[in-house]
């Protein structure tokens, strides 16, 4: 038996030999067909989106009719091991913040060591930019070294060539269910009324093409050709007792970045992360010491009227908390590429950026409302040359 209890009943999509993509819950290790369970035609589906658009009151009945089966032992389960897992939801839009003060000054730092660490927007805003919804991918998925244009140190020129200085970005994500109308805005306390659940993501990063393209408009190609997501989304619902207060916002957020019982009551959500490179683990980033609420990315993402669409994927931004062994990218880890990262000793001395063939697998867990913790879907991707 694994982690995967009663109390957690996270919702992918899976096939068996001969059989379309459908919408299951996991239990253990392994899955209830919930087309077959409940007959509901929105879980014959090849993705969420047709359920996770019922918005809240259908997501609650369904979690008590499959959480009312499990109880009753009213339900046949299918051997994880004969299922292949499918990207759980269709992609709208994508969009990634960059929330963690830990992660952003970290950087500030690293590229601008004689200036403020963190830029005059951001303790104003959530920095967010938009990716792309098409290249994002399930766990397991392999991931192609990309090639782009680049600069060697010191040099004026490009040159066109893989990547050689590709990274991990360890984050969550959020997946939005119930749309909301064009013109509109939603508040940050209005978070469960959209959001459906999260999944753990893995922000793949091609630092040499990112340092050449991104200014002045953002990263571009340097993050376009993959993104990671679990395979299991955990809805909002199973995570009730994993909300925390956040560190605070100072200066006090804007009225409408506020959540409504003032600048101190800004929650997160107290995930530990765990982050494996090549079978070592380098890192455990605590998502509880971000800056911004999952909430405050919600409301800055609509504040301009901008309609969420069933679908869309909003992700944290790395996730670093205080102390070095907390960060949640290579380049934090290694100084950008100037020092071995931890655990690259034997055949994998001195290393520092991803090579061909390593894999990296994020893990997560969180408290869970009946005392124990729960495990999260992890994300995991292999790189290839
Ligand atoms: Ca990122």
């Amino acid at each position: 038996m694994s982690d995967f209890g009663p109390d957690h009943l996270p919702y992918g999509v899976f096939s068996t030999p001969g059989t379309p993509p459908r919408v299951g819950v996991r239990l253990g290790d392994g899955v209830l067909d919930l087309a077959f369970e409940t007959g509901r035609e929105h879980f014959a589906a090849p993705s969420l989106n047709p359920f996770m658009a019922l918005g809240p009151g259908a997501w609650a009945e369904a979690r008590e009719e499959v959480s009312a089966l499990v109880r009753d032992d009213d339900f046949e389960l299918l051997p994880l091991s004969s299922a292949t897992l499918h990207l759980p939801f269709e992609v709208a839009d994508y969009v990634d913040f960059y929330c963690s003060e830990h992660h952003a000054a970290g950087v500030g730092r690293l590229f601008r060591p004689d200036a403020e660490p963190l830029l005059p927007n951001w303790r104003h805003l959530p920095v967010g930019y938009h990716g792309r919804a098409g290249s994002v991918v399930v766990s397991g998925t392999p991931v192609a070294r990309p090639w782009g244009q680049q600069v060697e140190a010191g040099g004026e020129r490009p040159s066109y060539a893989p990547s050689r200085r590709l990274d991990l970005e360890a984050e969550l994500g959020f997946v939005v269910g119930a749309p909301s109308a064009p013109g509109s805005t939603v508040a940050p306390d209005a978070l469960a009324e959209h959001v459906f659940g999260v999944v753990g993501l893995n922000d793949w990063s091609a630092r040499d093409v990112q340092s050449w393209e991104y200014r002045p408009l953002g990263p571009f190609l340097g993050k376009s050709f993959a993104t990671s997501v679990s395979a299991w989304v955990t809805p909002l619902a199973a995570l009730d007792a994993a909300w925390v207060p956040l560190p605070g916002q100072s200066p006090a957020p804007l009225p409408h970045l506020a959540h409504a019982a003032g600048a101190d009551a800004a929650v997160g959500l107290d995930l530990a992360v765990e982050v494996e490179v090549d079978g070592v683990v380098v890192s455990r980033p605590p998502y509880a010491s971000t800056y911004w609420s999952p909430g405050q990315m919600l409301a800055h993402l609509t504040s301009n009227g901008a309609a969420l669409r069933t679908g869309d994927l909003f992700a944290s931004g790395t996730i670093s908390g205080p102390v070095p062994d907390q960060v949640g990218s290579l380049l934090e880890l290694t100084a950008d590429g100037t020092r071995p990262r931890p655990g690259a000793d034997g055949s994998a001395a001195g290393r520092t950026w991803l090579e061909d063939g390593e894999e990296v697998v994020l893990r997560y867990s969180a408290p869970s409302a009946t005392g124990g913790r729960l495990t999260l879907g992890e994300v995991a991707g292999r790189v290839v040359g």
